[in-house]
C-alpha cells in the first residue's frame, strides 16, 4: 500500500468517516442502516449447519428490554471466551423480520475503544489490511505527530485561520466532530496546494532571472491590424486578447511561457500563427511542434496557406524546395522525412534561411539547431514530455504552449502554475451546437444506425470510437477489429468502413487519415487515438462506444472532432453498460456544448483524480485538496507569491524548505 515509514502510516489518511455513536434503546435505532447497539449479550450458541460449518446464535437485550436477535456467520474470535451475561458492542446492520430485531454478521467489542462509541475513520482498504487494523496501529503513534514540523508558516495559519499540522493529522484520523475532520482537510489541502504553488513557483522566479529575453520585439498595431484584415474570417475577441497577451510578453525581457486554454474549435492555431508570423518579420526563427503526424501536417497545410494569405510577396514562386515537404519559407520535419531531406531542412535551419518549421517532437534532438529560434509554439502540450519543454526552454525561446483540455480554472492555476494563462472562452459565431443523444435501449439504436445511413447517403462521413477496455496494445487492436467487423460486416456491409488503432505504424495511421479526409470512405472505427485536433470537416457524426467509460472532457474532445462545417452535426453516445449509473454525466453532454462547464461538472460528480488531464500532469497524489474552492486555491497561489518574493530561496523557513525539496519529510 506504499506505507513503508511510520510517518507514511499517519499520512495514510482515512477516506470517510463512521458514526459509531451507541443506541442503547430501540428509539435510537435506525433500521435498514448499520448500528451500533450497547447492550447485555445474554445467550450465545454455536450451531451446526446442514452444510457442516458452524454458525453463531445470540440474543442481545438493550437498556430499554428490546430484545435482538444475533448471527454471526463466521464466528469471532473475541467471542470464544466471553462469560455471559456480557455487557458489550456489536455494530451491524440492523433488520426487522417477522417483526423481530435481528443483526446479522456484526463486528464485537467487548470495551468502548477507539472502533466504537464516537466517529472513526474508514480507511482505502486492501486484503488483508483493513480499517480496523489501520485504526489500531494509527491511534497507538499519533502522539508521534508533535514530532511534525509544519511546514506551513505561522503568519500563513494565523491568516487563513488553519490549525497546526500536528492537530490535523490527529484530527484527520480521530476527530470529534465531522466538523473537526473537514477543518482537518482543509488545512491538509491547502498545504497540499501552497507546497505545489512554492514549487512551481520558484522554479518560474528562478527561470525569469536566469533567463533572458534575446528576442525583446514590440508591435505596431497598424501592422497587426493589417494582417488581420487579410484573414478570411475575423477574430473573436477572446482570439484577440490572447493575441495581445503574447505580443505584450515579447516586449518584455523575459521570455514568455505562456498556456493558451481553448475548447477544440475555439481557434487557437491563427493565433499562434500570427504570433509566428509577427517573430518572423522581427527576423527570427519559429516552431511549432505537435504530438503527431497527421497534426503536423494538418498545421503545415494551414501555415502554408496562411503565409500565402499574409505574406504573398514572399512566396509567390513557391519554389517547392525539397518536394511537399517545404518552400522557401516553411518546412515540415516528422519522424517520416527521409534522412537526406531532413539533413536539407537542418541546414538551413542552422543557417537561419527558414523561418517557419512546423514539426513533431521528432525534431526536438540534439542536432536540430536553429540560428535564432525565437517563438516555439508547443500544441496539445501535455502530450509533450518535460525533457522536451526543457529542450526548448535552453534556446531561450518564448514558449506558446496549446490545449484543448478545458479544465476548470483553479485546477489550471494548480497544474500550469509555472505558465502564464490565456483562455479562450468562445467559439466563432455562427457554429452549430452539436445534437447530441444518449442511445441506451435498442430501439434507439436502430433509429441511430439508419439515421447514419440517412446522413453517409447525404455524403457525409462518420467517426466511430470505442473504448480501450484495457491499457494493453493487443486488446486495444482486438475491440477495434470486433468493432470493425460488427460495423462492416453486420451493421453497414453497403458502405466502405476503415479503422484506426493506436497499434498501428504512424505511416498507417496517416494514410488512413489522409484517405478519410478525402472522402474514400465513409466510416471510420478507431480507439482514442484521434482524439486530438484531426480536421475532417465533412464529417458530421461521431459515435461513441461504451462512453459511460470516459470523463466529459474526454467525451467533449472526441465531439470536438465534429461540427468543423456549416452541416449540423450529431453525436450518439452508446451505453454499453445499461445499469450504468453515469446517467446525469452524460445527460449533462445532452444539455452542454460547453469544455469548461462539462469539465466543471466532472470535477464535482467524480473528484479531482478523474478530471482529465490531471493524471498525466505529473502532480502527485492530492488527498486533501478540494478544488472546487477555488477561493483557497487562489489564496494558496497568493501566499506562495508572497513568500517567494520575500524569500526566493527559503533560507528564513527552513522547515518549508526542507519539504520542498525532499517532498515527504516532515522532521
Ligand atoms: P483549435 O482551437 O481546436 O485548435 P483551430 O485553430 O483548429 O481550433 O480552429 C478551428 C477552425 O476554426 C479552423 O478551421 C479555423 O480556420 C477556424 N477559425 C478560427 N478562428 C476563427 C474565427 N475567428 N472565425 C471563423 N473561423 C475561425
Ligand atoms: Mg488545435
Amino acid at each position: 500500500m506504499g506505507i513503508v515509514t511510520v510517518q507514511d502510516l499517519l499520512n495514510f489518511f482515512p477516506r470517510a468517516l463512521e458514526s459509531t455513536e451507541s443506541a442503547s434503546s430501540a428509539m435510537q435505532l435506525v433500521l435498514g442502516e448499520k448500528n451500533t447497539l450497547e447492550g447485555t449479550l445474554q445467550s450465545f450458541t454455536k450451531e451446526r449447519t446442514r452444510a457442516g460449518k458452524y454458525i453463531g446464535k445470540g440474543v442481545m437485550v438493550l437498556d430499554d428490554g428490546t430484545t435482538v436477535e444475533v448471527v454471526w456467520f463466521q464466528i469471532p474470535y473475541s467471542l470464544k471466551k466471553v462469560v455471559l451475561p456480557k455487557r458489550l458492542f456489536l455494530i451491524g446492520k440492523v433488520e426487522r423480520n417477522y417483526g423481530k430485531l435481528k443483526i446479522i454478521n456484526p463486528e464485537v467489542h467487548l470495551d468502548s475503544n477507539v472502533h466504537v462509541g464516537g466517529l472513526r475513520p474508514v480507511y482505502p482498504e486492501s486484503a488483508p489490511i483493513n480499517s480496523k487494523w489501520l485504526r489500531e496501529k494509527i491511534s497507538g503513534m499519533l502522539t508521534l505527530t508533535q514530532e511534525f514540523k509544519d511546514p506551513l508558516p505561522p503568519e500563513i495559519l494565523k491568516a487563513e485561520n488553519l490549525m497546526d499540522l500536528p492537530s490535523a493529522i490527529k484530527k484527520i484520523h480521530f476527530p470529534k466532530s465531522t466538523e473537526e475532520w473537514f477543518e482537518a482537510k482543509r488545512r491538509l489541502g491547502f498545504q497540499e496546494i501552497f507546497e505545489i504553488q512554492v514549487r512551481v513557483l520558484q522554479a518560474k522566479f528562478y527561470r525569469e532571472k536566469v533567463h533572458q529575453n534575446p528576442y525583446q520585439v514590440g508591435f505596431d498595431p497598424a501592422i497587426i491590424k493589417q494582417d488581420l484584415a487579410k484573414l478570411p474570417f475575423t477574430l473573436t475577441n477572446h482570439q484577440k486578447k490572447a493575441l495581445l497577451d503574447v505580443l505584450e510578453d515579447f516586449k518584455k525581457d523575459r521570455p514568455m511561457h505562456r498556456l493558451l486554454q481553448g475548447d477544440v474549435g475555439s481557434g487557437k492555431t491563427i493565433v499562434a500563427f500570427l504570433a509566428a508570423l509577427h517573430m518572423v518579420r522581427a527576423g527570427f526563427q519559429t516552431a511549432i511542434l505537435a504530438p503527431t503526424e497527421i497534426l503536423a501536417q494538418q498545421h503545415y497545410a494551414g501555415l502554408l496557406e496562411f503565409v500565402k494569405r499574409v505574406m504573398p510577396e514572399q512566396i509567390e514562386s513557391e519554389s517547392t524546395l525539397i518536394a511537399t515537404e517545404a518552400t522557401e519559407q516553411c518546412a515540415l520535419l516528422t519522424g517520416s522525412v527521409t534522412a537526406k531531406n531532413k539533413k536539407i531542412i537542418k541546414d538551413k535551419l542552422r543557417q537561419g534561411q527558414l523561418p517557419f518549421l512546423v514539426g513533431t517532437h521528432a525534431i526536438l534532438t540534439e542536432d536540430t539547431v536553429f540560428k535564432n529560434l525565437a517563438l516555439a509554439v508547443v500544441d496539445e502540450q501535455h502530450r509533450f514530455g518535460v525533457r522536451q519543454r526543457a529542450l526548448l526552454a535552453e534556446n531561450n525561446a518564448h514558449v506558446l504552449a496549446m490545449t484543448a483540455t478545458p479544465i476548470p480554472r483553479s485546477l489550471a492555476l494548480t497544474i500550469y502554475g509555472d505558465q502564464d494563462l490565456s483562455i479562450i472562452g468562445e467559439k466563432p459565431a455562427g457554429r452549430k451546437e452539436i445534437i447530441t443523444r444518449i442511445v441506451a435501449d435498442s430501439k434507439t439504436e436502430t433509429m441511430c444506425y439508419r439515421f447514419i445511413e440517412d446522413q453517409i447517403e447525404k455524403g457525409r462521413q462518420i467517426f466511430w470510437v470505442c473504448p480501450l477496455v484495457d491499457e494493453s496494445d493487443s486488446i486495444e487492436a482486438k475491440n477495434v477489429l470486433a468493432e470493425f467487423v460488427r460495423i462492416n460486416e453486420q451493421l453497414f456491409p453497403q458502405r466502405r468502413v476503415e479503422y484506426l488503432h493506436g497499434k498501428m505504424k504512424p505511416k498507417e495511421k496517416d494514410a488512413i487519415m489522409q484517405r478519410f479526409k478525402a472522402h474514400e470512405f465513409d466510416i471510420l472505427v478507431s480507439t482514442s487515438v484521434i482524439e486530438v485536433g484531426v480536421d475532417i470537416p465533412n464529417s458530421t457524426v461521431m459515435v461513441i462506444e461504451n462512453s459511460e467509460r470516459f470523463g466529459l472532457a474526454q467525451l467533449h474532445q472526441f465531439r470536438g472532432r465534429i461540427g468543423r462545417n456549416d452541416y449540423q452535426s450529431y453525436c450518439f453516445l452508446m451505453v454499453g453498460d445499461k445499469k450504468d449509473k453515469s446517467k446525469a454525466r452524460l445527460q449533462a453532454m445532452e444539455r452542454s456544448n460547453d469544455g469548461f462547464y462539462l469539465s466543471e461538472i466532472d470535477l464535482k460528480l467524480r473528484g479531482s483524480g478523474e478530471v482529465y488531464g490531471l493524471k498525466q500532469s505529473g502532480l502527485p497524489d492530492l488527498k486533501c485538496a478540494d478544488f472546487t474552492n477555488v477561493e483557497a486555491m487562489q489564496s494558496a497561489r497568493e501566499w506562495a507569491t508572497k513568500i517567494l518574493e520575500k524569500d526566493l530561496t527559503l533560507e528564513s523557513y527552513p522547515r518549508l524548505k526542507r519539504r520542498i525539496e525532499s517532498e515527504t519529510v516532515y522532521f
